[in-house]
């Protein structure tokens, strides 16, 4: 007899580990599986915030996670074209972090070994097509371990495989326009001087509309990189490695700081794309669902995708088993991800795409934003609630001033 599994989950990232691991925990017949083998790299920035931490709570895999190497992150230095600098403090440093830098390696090696310890059937498998029978998506076709070509059937199949999902992309939708792509390289560096536990954002003059981080890692390492819409960057033509490495050499933030740093290599200098939620990719068809950067759902102001990955492997888990129950994996009954997994991250996206826009239209908007942050501390302290993988969602989205300037920008029809 032919074996047909509840569910198919393609990639095991964090997106993917996450669907597993709630499936897993509730007992349906589920296969992973991911064309590597775990532990493996993944280009990153290597910050994960608050969303993740929440779900990997109700998971109960949190404590384990925080003992993992790494740092734990306590606020933003952010400096603005014309090199304003402020550092921003968004917690009390005798009370946990609530953002941390793991190396991806470590963190989704992390979660694979849970999701494997839950969902125990995973297999290496490289998926290239889709068993497709009367319009419905019924498994997987692919390449196993040993080279031969198979296919594996389910009642849904959930694509957690990435920006270059296979998924999306044989049902047309990895289709981004370019304004929502953005492209980004990342490299580890040695023997950085001056690091903190602040992430740090530089808007620098010359890569403006991109952003230039530098986030901080024990023992003087420091994970380093550039990204820009690739809508920018082409109109731009700018070349992001020469970029990165001028800035490192010649800016008078970093010249010093970088004197006798050197590239970790491997990996060296590495770049990969980031679909971003400011187009609303529509992730679910008869039979499937995609998650994580498959479903586009990285934030265009941030970068930031692996809390919305996690929360997109819960709510996935959570209506496959609906659609097990009602026997239902049409299109019309899955429909009800998207409405659900959009509820939770529409707000933030909408808001976060009306900021980028900000800054990219009026970049000396950031210089007033710093200077004037440096000499008020009241504002200053309004700024702060906003620190990327660090902030409260709910705070960030009550009415104060970011959600004014969103407003401001929607008047004047950015
Ligand atoms: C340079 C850069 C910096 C970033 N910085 C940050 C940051 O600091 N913080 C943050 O939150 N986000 C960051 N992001 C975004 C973040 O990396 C992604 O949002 C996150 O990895 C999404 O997780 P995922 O599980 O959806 O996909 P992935 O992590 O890409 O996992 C996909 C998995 O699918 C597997 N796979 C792919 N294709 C197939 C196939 N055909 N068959 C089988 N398996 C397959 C892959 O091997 C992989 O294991 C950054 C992205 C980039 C490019």
């Amino acid at each position: 007899m032919v074996t047909e599994y509840d569910a198919i989950i393609v990639g095991a990232g964090p997106a993917g580990a996450t669907a597993a691991m709630y499936l897993g925990r509730a007992g349906k017949n589920v296969l992973l599986v991911d064309m590597a083998k775990f532990p493996r790299d993944k280009v990153c920035g290597d910050a994960q915030g608050r969303r993740a931490a929440s779900i990997m709570r109700e998971l109960g895999i949190y404590e384990g996670y925080t003992q993992l190497p790494g740092k734990g992150i306590y606020g933003m230095t952010l400096s603005s074209p014309k090199g304003f600098v402020v550092h921003l403090d968004v917690e009390d440093r005798n009370n946990p972090p609530q953002g941390y830098i793991h190396r991806r390696v470590d963190f989704d090696n992390y979660l694979f070994e849970n999701a494997v310890r839950m969902c125990p059937n995973f297999k290496i498998f490289k998926v290239t097509d889709l068993i497709i029978e009367n319009n419905f998506v019924k498994g997987i076709i692919g390449v196993n371990e040993q080279g031969q070509t198979e296919e594996i059937r389910s009642k849904v199949v959930l694509a957690a495989d990435g920006a270059n999902s296979v998924v999306a992309a044989k049902f047309g939708l990895n289709k981004n326009p370019l304004a929502h792509f953005i492209v980004a390289i990342r490299a580890y560096y040695k023997n950085v001087e001056g690091m903190s536990d602040r992430i740090e954002i530089h808007l620098v003059e010359r890569v403006i509309p991109g952003y230039f981080w530098i986030f901080p890692m024990p023992n003087k390492e420091a994970n380093v990189g550039i990204g820009m819409v690739v809508e920018d960057m082409n109109k731009k033509k700018l070349n992001l490695q020469e970029a990165m490495l001028r800035e490192i050499k010649e800016n008078p933030l970093f010249k010093d700081r970088f004197k006798d740093a050197f590239i970790e290599t491997p990996p060296g200098i590495r770049g990969w794309s980031l679909p971003v939620g400011s187009h609303h990719r529509k992730c679910y068809g008869n039979g499937f669902m995609l998650l994580g950067d498959a479903a586009s759902l990285i934030d265009p102001l941030s970068g930031e995708g692996i809390g919305n990955a996690l929360i997109s492997g819960k709510i996935s888990a959570q209506i496959t088993m609906e659609a097990l129950e009602k026997n239902d994996f049409s299109e019309k009954f899955l429909k009800k991800y998207d409405t659900e997994l959009w509820k939770i991250v529409e707000p933030e996206m909408k808001l976060n795409y009306k900021l980028q826009k900000i800054a990219k239209r009026f970049p000396g908007l950031i210089d007033k934003l710093l200077e004037k942050a440096n000499k008020d501390d009241k504002f200053k302290k309004k700024l702060e609630k906003h620190v990327p993988y660090t902030s409260n969602r709910d705070e960030l989205l009550k009415k104060d001033f970011l959600s004014e300037l969103g407003l401001a920008a929607t008047f004047l029809g950015i």
